[in-house]
């Protein structure tokens, strides 16, 4: 039969009205949780479902207090909330809604839930209210997990895997964060920044002679003493291979210097132990430049690039400003 033809000729008259067993089997093997409570919030009906998530085998809980299952936060509110409903018609902030919640198991666990409740009416003079219960273990499960997968994933993301350290795209986005602080502050304490490349001398000498697991060590090395040796306010990035990037908030050019001076003194005299017993000694050559207010991080780098290419001229193992 065509859609067309179904629309046309409603069924509705044709059958006859259901027998009463057949709701009362659809809400017995519904995959959601029901509960029935009269006024007194007394439970009159569990379906399957609420045998299987509450813990309990049906006839244990007809007959006694919701409140048993509730939180206590909510148990100790819940039989006045109740009381308030009937007694002044008012509408109810929880019934009709979907509210997160939670239900206690017989083995004293709360359970997360999804609610929904109904206010089902009067029958022979007793009110009766109903809840729909969606355990929201396994969602609440996921989505923690999600969320932790996806910091992991931001987190790689911003990090250097060799070192730890934070990478290029992690050392542009905290200059970017540091030179609009720099500019809020501008006017009331006359802020600075300053920007340093950091470069390890005849690093590929290193490798040539010793191998690159020995050059990975040494970067992992450095690596340790630029975060250890920085102040806690700058950062310390990889920029790529064995290049650093430098960035030292609030801070002048002369400032700025004597930091880079205390991390070139530390590389220098901090060596890598090898496997054969012996220590490798490595140097580095930094370049630092004053990033002013209005110029741009990639023109301040340039700076400091050419700064460093000095100190390597003049001979390597030193600070140059720009
Ligand atoms: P200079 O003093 O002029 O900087 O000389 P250099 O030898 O350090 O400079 P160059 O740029 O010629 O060599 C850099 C070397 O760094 C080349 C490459 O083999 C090495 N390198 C880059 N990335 C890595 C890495 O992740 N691990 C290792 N072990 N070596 C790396
Ligand atoms: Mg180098
Ligand atoms: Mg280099």
């Amino acid at each position: 039969m065509g859609i067309d033809r179904i629309l046309a000729s409603p069924m509705t008259d044709a059958l006859p009205a259901l027998p009463e067993v057949l709701y009362s089997r659809l809400l017995e093997d519904a995959l959601d949780a029901v509960v029935i409570i009269d006024e007194q919030c007394r439970i009159c009906y569990i379906n399957g479902a609420m045998q299987a998530l509450s813990g309990y085998a049906g006839g244990e809980l007809l007959g006694q207090a919701l409140n048993g299952l509730l939180p206590d936060a909510v148990a100790s509110q819940h039989d006045d909330m109740v009381m308030a409903y009937i007694r002044s018609s008012s509408t109810s902030s929880v019934l009709g809604k979907i509210r997160e919640f939670a239900i206690r198991h017989r083995n004293a666990e709360m359970i997360p839930i999804e609610m929904k409740a109904l206010d089902l009416g009067m029958v022979d003079g007793v009110r009766y209210f109903g809840a729909f219960l969606l355990d929201v273990r396994e969602r609440r499960e996921l989505a923690a997990k999600n969320a932790s997968l996806l910091a992991q994933l931001e987190q790689q993301a911003l990090c250097d895997a060799l070192t730890s350290l934070p990478n290029r795209r992690a050392y542009e986005a905290q200059a970017e964060q540091a030179m609009a602080r720099a500019a809020r502050s501008h006017s009331a304490s006359g802020s600075l920044l300053a920007v340093g490349v950091a470069d390890l001398d005849y690093f590929k000498k290193i490798n040539d002679r010793h191998g690159h697991a020995v050059g990975d060590a040494v970067l992992r090395t450095v690596a340790r003493i630029l975060r250890e040796t920085g102040r806690v306010t700058d950062v310390c990035a990889r920029l790529g291979g064995e290049e650093f990037g430098l960035l030292f908030p609030d801070t002048t050019l002369a400032q700025a210097s004597k930091v880079a001076e205390r991390i070139r003194a530390a590389v220098a005299a901090t060596p890598t132990p090898l496997p054969d017993g012996t220590a490798l000694h490595v140097t580095m050559s930094i370049g630092v430049a004053s990033l002013a207010l209005g110029a741009t991080l990639d023109a301040a780098m340039s700076e400091a690039d050419r700064a460093l290419y000095q100190a390597k001229h003049q001979g390597r193992n030193q600070v140059v400003a720009a």
